[in-house]
């Protein structure tokens, strides 16, 4: 796809990520690594509802700006990701509202953030680590993802957001879409005592659409009877 169709994609799901209120104000932003090792990503304090193709930044390989606005801020969000999931094409970051909330609750498992409610949630976000809170911005963020050792291609923020890497940005997209979805499900079921899928089911989805889970590792070599 033409570096100019990437900026207009860009545009579009920013939009439409926007219009359902998955991300308000200027929050939340969106990057794309390109063929020549460059990457566009969304302009610091724009909205992801109003974008503007030819003002999106333009990075090099190392980060220096080339042209267009100046980036987000939370690049070190984006860089850090990059770096761990070498297949990552593209990122979302939202500050979507289940999600968040979700990061507040006291019993969250941090490599298990949400359970296996349904079967897209795993084929499209895997399964979800949350990292500490960090002030926006500070690079420390970035060593926490890192310490992820790209295991998981959906991080939460605590108090802040998502952050998802996808091998397209219709990928990363759509895994944002789901992982707020089934926050939204975890919520409307907490202490409803909810049916999840059993470990066997997980196992059979992992199988058969080569789902690279991290909790299948863990349990690699162990007896759990
Ligand atoms: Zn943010």
């Amino acid at each position: 796809m033409s570096e100019s169709r990437l900026r207009e994609e860009i545009c579009r799901y920013g939009r439409s990520l926007f219009e359902r209120g998955l991300t308000p104000g200027s929050s939340g932003n969106i990057s794309l690594r390109l063929d020549d090792g460059g990457w566009l990503v969304t302009p610091t304090n724009a909205s992801l509802g109003f974008l503007d193709p030819g003002r999106i930044s333009r990075l090099d390989g190392r980060g220096n700006l080339v042209s267009g606005d100046k980036p987000t801020k939370e690049i070190p969000l984006h860089t850090a990701l990059y770096e761990s999931r070498g297949s990552a094409r593209a990122i979302v970051h939202l500050h979507s509202t289940h999600a968040v909330a979700l990061t507040m609750l006291p019993e969250i498992d941090p490599r298990a953030a949400l359970p296996p409610m349904t079967p897209y949630y795993l084929m499209r976000a895997g399964e979800t680590a949350l990292v500490p809170y960090y002030r926006p911005g500070d690079p420390a963020v970035a060593d926490a993802i890192r310490g992820l050792a790209g295991k998981y291609s959906s991080v939460l923020l605590a108090n802040h957001g998502p952050v998802v890497a996808g091998d397209s940005l219709e990928a990363a997209v759509f895994a944002t879409e789901e992982l707020e979805e089934t926050a939204k499900l975890y919520l409307l079921l907490r202490n409803l005592n909810p049916r999840y899928l059993s470990p066997d089911q997980v196992t059979d989805l992992a199988k058969t659409f080569g789902l690279d889970l991290p909790s299948l590792h863990d349990h690699e070599g162990h007896d759990h009877g």
